[in-house]
C-alpha cells in the first residue's frame, strides 16, 4: 500500500534566508580571490591529508550547508589549478571572466534543457551561433552548434563530412557499405583529437595520414597533394583535408589558402581545427591569412580558450546546413515538435549533434558579447599576440636562452642554454627550472619537445597577463637556471 501520510520530501533548502546568505558569502569570496589573484601563488600542491579528504566514501546523510560550504573552502578552493592566475600559460587553457561566471550561475539557475521546445534560451543559442558565424565571417544561411568543446566539435563536423560523403549513404549503411576506404589528411602536428575522432568515427588509425610540416611546423602542401594523388591511385576514397589554425605545440598555422585549392581540385571536404587559433582571425595581423578559413566547408573553435569564458563551450560550423541537419537529424515519438506550446519553437537542436540533453551555455558568451563588444575581444586576441612576441624578443636578447619555434600567433617556444651542456643535460635543466616555476608558485608554462629539444612554451590565452608578466617571466627563468648546478 502507498502510504499516503509521509511527509512530502524536497531538496529545497529549509532554511531559505540560511542559504541565501550562503550564496552571498559564496560570491563575495569569488570576487575576493579574483581581485586578489595577482598576489596568490599560481598552484601549490595538494597535502596527502587533503587527497585523503577527497577519497572518502558517499556520504550516507546530509549535513549542513555551510559546513558543505567550508570544505569546498578548506580542501578545494585552495588548490585550483590556475588558469585564472595572468601567469598561467600552460597547455592553451583560458582565464574566465567574472561576468562569465555570473552567467553560468544564472543559466544554472534557470537550468532550461536548451535542445528543444520554445523558451528564451533556444533563441539566445541560435542567437549566438550567428554570432559565431558572424565572428568567423561564414554566410548566415550556414548552421552551427555550441558543444562541450573542440574535441566535440571536430568530431561533429567530420561526422558531417563522413556522412555527406558522395552517394555512399554512410549514415543508412555504415562504412562497410563504402567501396573504399576512406581517408582523411592533417599535419604531424595536427591535436590528438582527429586522430581520436577519426577513430570514433570508424575511419581507424591508419585512414589518418599525417603530412609533414616545413621549419615553421605548417603542413607541407606539395606532400599532401601527392599523398592524396598515390591514395587515388591505390583505389582509395580520400574525403577530408584537416587543417589546423593555431596548432597546439607552437601556434603555427597551415596554409589555409593553398589546403583550400588543393580540397577543392579534388573534391574532399575542408575542415579548419581552429579550437585555439581561429579566433587569431580578430587580430589584423593574422585575418589575411586566415581569409580562406570563410572558405572551409566546416570549422570547430573554442570559446573557452580565446573567448575566455568559462569552461566548457566550442562551436562547429558548417557551410552547408543541409548537409549538417542531414547528419544528425532523428524525431522518436517522444521528442516530436508542434507549432504551438512548449514544444513549439526551433528546430531541435539534437538534429545538428550527438548530444540530447544541453544546458544553457549560450548565456555566457551572449552577456560577454554583449558586454565587451567585438572590437573588444580583437584588442584582447591581439595584445595576447603581442605579449607572445614580446617575450620572444626578450629570449632573443638574452644570450642565454632560445627559441626553439618562431612565435607563432600568442605561444613562444624557448629554452635556458648554457655552453658544453648536452641534450638531455639540457633537457634536465629546463625540465627543472619548469618545475620550480611552477612549484614557487611563480608561473606556469607547459613543455614540448621541438625537433629533440626539451623546451618551455608559454601559451597565452589569458586576459588577465600584462606586458610585465613576461619580464618577470624571464627574469625567473634566468634566476632558476643560474641557481640550477651552482
Ligand atoms: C584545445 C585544442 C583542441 C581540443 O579542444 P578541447 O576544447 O580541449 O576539446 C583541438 N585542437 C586544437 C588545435 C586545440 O588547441
Amino acid at each position: 500500500m502507498t502510504d499516503i501520510t509521509a511527509k512530502d520530501q524536497t531538496l529545497d533548502p529549509e532554511n531559505w534566508d540560511q542559504m541565501r546568505q550562503l550564496g552571498h558569502q559564496m560570491i563575495d569570496d569569488l570576487f575576493d580571490y579574483w581581485q586578489s589573484i595577482r598576489d596568490q601563488k599560481i598552484w601549490k600542491p595538494i597535502p596527502g591529508e587533503v587527497k585523503d579528504f577527497l577519497d572518502q566514501p558517499i556520504p550516507e546523510k546530509g549535513q549542513d550547508p555551510e559546513q558543505v560550504y567550508r570544505d569546498f573552502k578548506q580542501y578545494v578552493f585552495p588548490y585550483n589549478k590556475g588558469n585564472v592566475h595572468p601567469r598561467f600559460f600552460a597547455w592553451i587553457q583560458g582565464t574566465g571572466t567574472p561576468m562569465g561566471v555570473l552567467a553560468d550561475l544564472l543559466a544554472s539557475g534557470m537550468n532550461p534543457n536548451t535542445t528543444i521546445g520554445e523558451h528564451s534560451a533556444m533563441y539566445v543559442d541560435r542567437q549566438v551561433v550567428n554570432w559565431c558565424k558572424e565572428l568567423m565571417n561564414f554566410p548566415l544561411e550556414a548552421s552551427g552548434i555550441l558543444v562541450s568543446g573542440g574535441s566535440m566539435a571536430n568530431i561533429t563536423a567530420l561526422t558531417v563530412a563522413r556522412n555527406s560523403f558522395k552517394e555512399e549513404k554512410i549514415r543508412t549503411k555504415g562504412l562497410k557499405a563504402a567501396s573504399a576506404q576512406l581517408v582523411l589528411y592533417c599535419s604531424v602536428e595536427t591535436h590528438s583529437c582527429i586522430q581520436k575522432a577519426a577513430e570514433i568515427i570508424g575511419l581507424g588509425t591508419d585512414a589518418v595520414r599525417k603530412i609533414g610540416v616545413n621549419e615553421r611546423y605548417e603542413m607541407n602542401g606539395d606532400e599532401l597533394e601527392s599523398c592524396i594523388q598515390e591514395d587515388l591511385e591505390a583505389g582509395l576514397f580520400p574525403f577530408a583535408v584537416v587543417g589546423t589554425s593555431g596548432t597546439v605545440n607552437t601556434g603555427a598555422i597551415d596554409p589555409m589558402e593553398e589546403l583550400l585549392a588543393i580540397s577543392r581540385k579534388y573534391g574532399l571536404w575542408f575542415h579548419v581545427d581552429g579550437a585555439y587559433g581561429a579566433l587569431a582571425k580578430l587580430d589584423s595581423k593574422y585575418s589575411d591569412r586566415l581569409k580562406a578559413i570563410e572558405e572551409a566547408d566546416s570549422l570547430a573553435f573554442d570559446l573557452h580558450k580565446w573567448l575566455y569564458v568559462p569552461y566548457e563551450v566550442g562551436c562547429t560550423l558548417i557551410r552547408d546546413a543541409k548537409k549538417h541537419r542531414e547528419a544528425f537529424a532523428i524525431t522518436p515519438n517522444y521528442l516530436l515538435q508542434e507549432s504551438r506550446g512548449l514544444s513549439g519553437g526551433l528546430d531541435s537542436v539534437n538534429n545538428y549533434g550527438f548530444e540530447l540533453s544541453r544546458g544553457f551555455k549560450a548565456l555566457k558568451i551572449w552577456m560577454s558579447l554583449k558586454e565587451h563588444g567585438r572590437m573588444k575581444y580583437a584588442e584582447m586576441i591581439a595584445q595576447n599576440n603581442r605579449q607572445a612576441e614580446y617575450l620572444g624578443s626578450l629570449v632573443e636578447n638574452s644570450p642565454e636562452l632560445e627559441l626553439t619555434a618562431p612565435v607563432s600567433m600568442s605561444i613562444t617556444c624557448f629554452r635556458m642554454v648554457k655552453p658544453d651542456l648536452s641534450e638531455s643535460q639540457l633537457r634536465d635543466l629546463n625540465r627543472e627550472i619548469l618545475l620550480r616555476l611552477q612549484e614557487e608558485g611563480i608561473a606556469s608554462p607547459s613543455s614540448t619537445i621541438l625537433q629533440g629539444k626539451y623546451t618551455l612554451r608559454v601559451a597565452n590565452v589569458n586576459q588577465r597577463t600584462r606586458m610585465e608578466d613576461m619580464d618577470l617571466l624571464v627574469r625567473e627563468v634566468l634566476r632558476i637556471g643560474r641557481e640550477i648546478g651552482e
